[in-house]
């Protein structure tokens, strides 16, 4: 049998591996357009950053050493430019000497990717503005750093990728700055989480403009401008491009295959697309959102290997390994902060019209009486109905994988928030505390669900009429002076017995503490002394002032 696989990184490159490991006789051809095979396209923004110094880290392997060592036909700057299902053959390009030919496949893989969106501004063409996806981009944009010492950035776009290149600029001593359409960095992240990115990038001296958008990009001699849809006009030396990824689906398109309505093409559980004799996989793909249950747009590096290994399986064993779906796993760094997102935000829940609570939670990275420990946010949505967890959000400095790992198994599996107190982990002072964070959100979880607390988030404090409601303060009372919740009255929660009296029953009572525990403890102090309208404010005093505060100023 003779494989045919498109594309010789995430995807392709892990599929030929396995399907080599599986069966010694297959007829394994890989076909990548650019000069690199199954390199660490993650690693680029480091490498351009100089934190990764040698370019040759980025290849683990080298065209040859990955040829022989699988016995893989793989051909570089060999580009497919059509495939004709019904002859099952190929038709490629070979870029370095500019000839083409057909290659015929028994099982043809598709493994293209998806490529950095340009959006159709003026003056987009201006050999200053850069996108960034494999290793000839990196390249370039190392070469112009080098050549011109620019000391001015600006990155279109703040998703993950943006970041990256926003933290790795301003490594190399350029002043950064990034314009966003919406008005939060980081979608995947409720507005309460995205507030502490906002306020890393302030403290890094990253000027954000937010619900903004390019309109034009002009030169005028020798500088650079940059036209912003609100007036602002921005001189930079360079311009990273950065707002999203599209599947690269023009060869499955003109060879007729199903292409969803999200734009990646359309495959089934086994990853087969519309022809049983082609399958596809990572970035180019449309896979099942797991909390949803819509189709969904995951760039993932995770995903796509998972999706490689299990098409050779399939390939080579007949169709018996599925793939289920993702639910977006990410981690990145953010300067000093590490933000990392697992399921759906509460947006994307509340636009599904999927009903949930949603908690905010401050933990800290291992125990707290060993020196070092660092604070973690946490942002749980879970559903109204059983407790079911449905999406996770963490930031912090240290130990973050492990929790938001945890988090993102209980996701994929429906676990409810009674699962998250049952999580077994691995206990030392120095790694984590003999509660687990997602212990702890367990445990919120379940007050929360059962109603034994009622919570209330920054956001519907702001929107509250304030005749309405009593906010109390439980905090110390240098706290409370230091600032404050305008119209908060000062109650210390060891007093709060003594002031039942003032406390009024026909109002929303909102207790809050700087995290959220010495208001719960408020909360059952009224709530058993018979007040039944007392909400907690989740995260406390930390995440409504991180929340509320305006940046970028
Ligand atoms: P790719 O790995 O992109 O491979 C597609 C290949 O197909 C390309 O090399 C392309 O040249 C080739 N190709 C396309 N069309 C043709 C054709 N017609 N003929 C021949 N070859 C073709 N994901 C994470 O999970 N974590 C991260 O930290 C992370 N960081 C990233 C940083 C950067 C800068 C980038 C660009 C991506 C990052 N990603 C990250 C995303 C991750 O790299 C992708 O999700 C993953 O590589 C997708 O795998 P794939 O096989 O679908 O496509």
């Amino acid at each position: 049998m003779k494989v045919i696989i498109i594309g010789g990184v995430a995807g392709g490159a892990t599929a030929a591996a396995r399907l080599r490991r599986l069966d010694e006789r297959l007829d394994i051809v890989l076909l990548e357009r650019g000069g690199y095979l199954s390199y660490a396209n993650c690693g680029l923004p480091y490498y351009i950053g100089g934190v990764i110094t040698e370019r040759e880290e980025l290849f683990r392997q080298s065209v040859e050493g990955f040829s022989s060592k699988y016995k893989v036909d793989s051909r570089v700057y060999s580009e497919v430019i059509a495939i004709n299902p019904d002859k099952k053959q190929v038709k490629i390009k070979d870029l370095q000497k500019e000839e083409e030919y057909t290659e015929s496949y028994d099982k043809l893989l598709i493994s293209t990717g998806a490529f950095p969106i340009r959006l159709p501004i003026p003056g987009i063409e201006n050999e200053r503005i850069f996108t960034l996806r494999d290793v000839c981009d990196t390249d370039q944009i190392k070469d112009f750093i080098c050549k011109n010492k620019p000391k001015k950035a600006l990155v279109v776009g703040a998703g993950f990728i943006g970041l990256e290149m926003v933290e790795n600029l301003h490594k190399l001593g350029l002043n950064v700055s990034i314009v966003q359409r919406e008005d939060q960095v980081m979608l995947p992240l409720d507005p309460g989480m995205a507030a502490i990115v906002h306020q890393t990038l302030e403290e890094n001296q990253i000027l954000v403009y937010l619900e903004n958008e390019v309109k034009e990009f002009k030169t005028e001699g020798e500088r650079f401008l940059v036209h912003l849809k609100k007036g602002e006009i921005l001189e930079t030396d360079l311009v990273i491009m950065s707002v999203g990824v599209r599947p690269e689906v023009n060869l499955a398109k003109d060879a007729g295959l199903k292409i969803g309505e999200l734009g990646g093409i359309e495959v089934n559980k086994y990853l087969q697309t519309s022809d049983q004799d082609i399958y596809a996989v990572g970035d180019a793909v449309e896979v099942t959102n797991l909390v949803t249950k819509k189709q969904a747009l995951i760039a993932l590096a995770g995903p796509a290997n998972k999706q490689g290994r299990i098409v050779a399986d399939n390939i080579v064993l007949g169709n018996q390994s599925q793939y289920k779906g993702s639910i977006g796993t990410s981690i990145a760094q953010v300067f000093d902060r590490v933000v990392a997102v697992a399921g759906s935000s509460s947006k994307v829940l509340n636009a599904e019209k999927i009903a949930h609570y949603q908690l905010y939670f401050h933990g800290q990275c291992h125990a707290e009486y060993y020196p070092n420990a660092l604070p973690v946010t946490v942002k749980l949505n879970f559903s109204k109905d059983k407790g079911t967890i449905l999406g996770a959000q963490v930031i912090g400095t240290r130990g973050i994988t492990d929790t938001i790992n945890l988090f993102a198994e209980a996701i994929r599996k429906e676990d409810t928030i009674y699962d998250l107190q049952e999580i077994e982990h691995a206990y030392a002072p120095p790694f984590s505390s003999a509660k687990h964070i997602v212990n702890i959100a367990g445990y919120i979880g379940e007050n929360i669900l059962t109603g034994r607390v009622k919570v209330i988030q920054w956001h519907e404090l702001t929107q509250e009429n304030p005749e309405g409601l009593y906010i109390i303060d439980v905090r110390p009372l240098f706290r409370y002076e230091e600032s404050h919740v305008k119209g908060a009255h000062h109650i210390p929660v060891e007093n709060l017995r003594e002031h039942l009296l003032d406390i009024p029953k026909d109002k929303k009572v909102v207790l809050y503490c700087d995290v959220g525990y010495n208001a719960y403890l408020g909360t059952q102090i009224l709530r058993n002394n018979g007040f039944d309208n007392v909400y907690n404010l989740s995260g406390g005093y930390r995440v409504y002032t991180t929340a509320t505060k305006d940046y970028f100023k």
